[in-house]
């Protein structure tokens, strides 16, 4: 893993990789008593050429140093971000599966590591940057995800964080998370606070909606997460020709809608089966000729290398 200081400064300096293992930190840390943390997640895949490709990692320093503005924390430079990622994978090129069989997932961390009595910033911060390899989502012939619209619960608010990744966002969703899980479902539908009525996104993924010929996401505009696989797969499908709406949906649309996805680094483009709401089922197109799968295997190529890189979305790491 590699890690990184900063006092009270501001700057981060001497980043260094050691071996993967468990950190110290005093139990008043800000990020333990009071959430101030962001984390990221991206893949690393292995090429056929041998090459290691990493997917948008701008992308994701630039969403940290917003999402640590946000929870009022210095942030890594754009650049430092890069160096610690690109560290990190090749230092664990062992653990990049083989080209098509999977990815590592590399996880940037960054927590107000200092002691606070009181409710306030920390006086120091630290940035890790550690990794696991994961198995191929999209080509194993994944099962389509269930989803259940959570009514009771929201996930975010306005003038909340739910536009940032902070570790704040995610201990909040686990208990309709659970109890989704336990009915069958594989993850939960959030609606919009306000009116409770808007799709918002699913615990760890952004959704799209595809009538016809177009295809539909809700905006995000602070309560929504702004994925980077929601970002490209907008451009991949203007580029096949869809037309792409960034509006608000609301859960009634669910009964015309032909497909429905989810889209984020972990999960990819993953088709959604059905989606209940209320008791009743809706049910859409997946498998074989679906728009879901022209997307999620054009994204795969291109992060693969299999696909020109036309965007220049793939940084080349070794
Ligand atoms: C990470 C995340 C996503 C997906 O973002 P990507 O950049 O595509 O990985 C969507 N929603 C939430 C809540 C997330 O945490």
């Amino acid at each position: 893993m590699y890690s990184m200081k900063c006092c009270e400064d501001g700057n981060f300096v001497q980043g260094n990789l050691t071996h993967y293992g468990n950190i110290q930190f005093s139990p008043f840390a800000a990020v333990l008593n009071y959430g101030q943390g962001i984390i990221e997640g991206l893949k690393v895949n292995r090429k056929e050429d041998g090459r290691l490709l990493l997917f948008r990692p701008d992308q994701h320093a630039l969403r940290m140093k917003m999402g640590a503005q946000r929870m009022c924390m210095p942030s890594p430079s754009i650049h430092q971000f890069i160096h610690a990622v690109k560290q990190t994978a090749l230092a664990n090129i062992r653990w990049v599966p083989p080209p098509g069989k999977g990815s590592l997932y590399i996880r940037p961390l960054l927590i107000g590591s200092g002691p606070v009595l009181g409710v306030g910033p920390a006086p120091e911060y630290m940035f890790l940057t550690y990794a696991s390899p994961v198995g191929n989502y999209f080509k194993q012939d994944k099962t389509p995800l269930s989803l259940y619209v959570e009514e009771e619960e929201v996930r975010a608010f306005s003038g909340g964080v739910g536009g940032v990744k902070s570790v704040s966002n995610y201990g909040p969703v686990l208990k309709a998370l659970v109890r989704a899980k336990s009915l069958g479902f594989s993850d939960v539908l959030y609606l919009d606070s306000v009116n409770k009525k808007y799709l918002e996104e699913v615990s760890a993924a952004n959704i799209f909606t595809l009538k016809g010929n177009v295809i539909s996401t809700p905006p995000t505009s602070g309560t929504i997460l702004p994925g980077i696989t929601r970002k490209s797969i907008i451009e991949i499908a203007r580029g096949l020709g869809f037309q792409v709406e960034e509006r608000s949906i609301s859960v009634h649309e669910l009964t015309e809608a032909d497909e429905v996805f989810c889209t984020g680094t972990a999960v990819g483009v993953a088709a959604v089966g059905s989606v209940t709401y209320r008791g009743t089922r809706f049910e859409f197109k997946v498998g074989e000729n679906t728009v879901c799968q022209a997307l999620g295997s054009t994204l795969v190529g291109i992060q693969t290398g299999l696909i020109e890189d036309k965007e220049e979305w793939i940084i080349n790491i070794h």
